[in-house]
């Protein structure tokens, strides 16, 4: 009988580094058929910026005994977390939770060697961000009006890629109805920053014949960020307190793509029959749309909008059909010819890694452009807060379904609202 290899041999002695199963990691055959999916390889070329060659350093670090050093963090905190290798696998690797587990291991890993200072600093800035602000909804609220102010005496410079925060959305006021069969998840940046797209999906909703109420106290951060940056403790925390503040068992509807899948996850993350329960109830806006059967009284608009399907949608929750679905009648809808590519926005990595994702978002406004219609002005209709905040500033005008059917909603709506636009 052959000997086993190393691999074969140290998948039964394992290190546990990683909080992974063995199938998990020994599934990549290394076939590549995930290469062109991987934005960070298309743009770098180099196959450790690959999901193939990403995997290969977790296998040495789990198998082999490889340190967790300075290669393996630049490796792990380069990719995006899009999923798009995930989608285009044919052998099934669970590529989003291998990279979960390396995020987490780095969490608690020693500071690089080369920039310890640096890194201390960003430690901060992690900790103050994850850890104080966003599960603190108020202070963010309150934090979000000194970010206005600083924008309007032009005091936050362009390339951190922040959103011109608008007074009208941030004074919106959402109403929940009495006795409520569905529930809106409102969220944490986005609640704070573009409310008036959950004032958008309420009218909608509310046009479906849904009476929505918006969760109990609690029901702001999903800990999606939280999960991305292996903060896993923090971010169950979070789901246990998302779950208690959604009682009963009604839908739960959720119009940022990247909250969505963290909250359908969350089964995954808890491992208690209640998580897996509640992650059932969970929606994304346009599905929850479809699924509820209901015909919308939508005008046919004659725009035309360009369809930009965000990863967590399209790859993790597969869901993009839902958009074109609901959007259908009211627009003609312009794909673009790059296969669902991401556009680089992923949680925090536009500002964390701000010339990588620049790189990536460029391809992206290449494919959106190059697919609009000539002479007509370009709309991309986008499900996630951060992608539309990553393409909006590079100058494109991005709507959320939610928006775009508002606006596309007849006079007679059950709302008696009247049309947007
Ligand atoms: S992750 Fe999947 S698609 Fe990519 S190289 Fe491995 S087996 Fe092939
Ligand atoms: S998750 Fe995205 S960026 Fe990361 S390896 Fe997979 S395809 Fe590449």
């Amino acid at each position: 009988m052959a000997e086993p290899t190393r691999h074969q041999a140290a998948a039964f002695v394992r290190r546990g580094v990683l909080d992974v199963t063995d199938d998990e990691l020994i599934g990549c055959v290394a076939c590549g058929l995930c290469l062109p999916h991987c934005p960070t390889y298309r743009v770098t070329g180099f196959e450790v910026a690959s999901p193939r060659g990403r995997i290969a350093a977790m296998r040495a670090v789990e198998l082999d005994g490889a340190p967790l050093d300075d290669e393996f963090r630049d490796a792990m905190e380069g990719c995006v977390q899009c999923r798009g290798c995930e989608a285009a696998c044919p052998s099934s690797v669970p590529f989003g939770h291998l990279m979960e587990s390396a995020r987490a291991a780095l969490a608690s890993a020693p500071a690089p060697r080369a920039s310890t200072s640096t890194h201390r600093l960003r430690q901060i800035g992690e900790w103050l961000a994850y850890a104080v602000v966003l599960p603190r909804h108020s202070l963010l609220l309150a934090l979000t009006w000194v970010l206005w102010l600083a924008q309007r005496l032009r005091l936050v410079p362009r390339r951190f890629g922040i959103p011109r925060l608008e007074r009208s959305a941030m004074r919106t006021v959402l109403h929940a109805d009495a006795d409520p069969d569905v529930a809106l998840f409102t969220g944490c940046v986005m609640d704070a920053w573009q409310r008036d797209v959950h004032h958008d999906a309420l009218r909608v909703m509310r046009a479906a014949g849904a009476s929505i109420g918006l969760g109990g106290p609690g029901a702001d951060c999903c800990g999606a960020l939280h999960v991305h940056a292996g903060r896993i403790d923090e971010a169950r925390r979070l789901a246990r307190r998302v779950i208690e503040a959604f009682p009963g068992d009604g839908d739960v509807v959720v119009d940022s793509a990247g909250c969505g899948a963290a909250m359908k996850d969350y089964g995954h993350l808890l491992g208690t029959p209640e998580a897996y329960a509640f992650a059932a109830r969970v929606h994304d806006f346009s599905e929850w749309v479809v699924t509820s059967g209901v015909e919308l009284p939508l005008h046919a608009t004659g725009h035309a909008v360009v369809v930009q399907d965000p990863c967590h949608l399209r790859h993790v929750q597969r869901a993009h059909g839902a958009v074109r679905a609901v959007l259908a009648p009211a627009y003609d809808l312009v794909e673009t010819a790059d296969d669902g590519l991401c556009c680089g926005a992923g949680g925090a990595y536009a500002v964390l890694h701000a010339d990588l994702a620049n790189q990536i978002r460029d391809r992206k406004v290449a494919a959106i452009r190059d697919a609009a219609l000539p002479g007509e002005p370009v709309v991309v209709a986008s499900a996630n807060p951060g992608c539309a905040m990553h393409l909006g500033a590079a100058g494109l005008t991005v709507r959320h379904p939610a928006q775009l059917l508002a606006a596309a909603l007849d006079r007679s709506d059950s709302t008696g609202a009247t049309p947007d636009a």
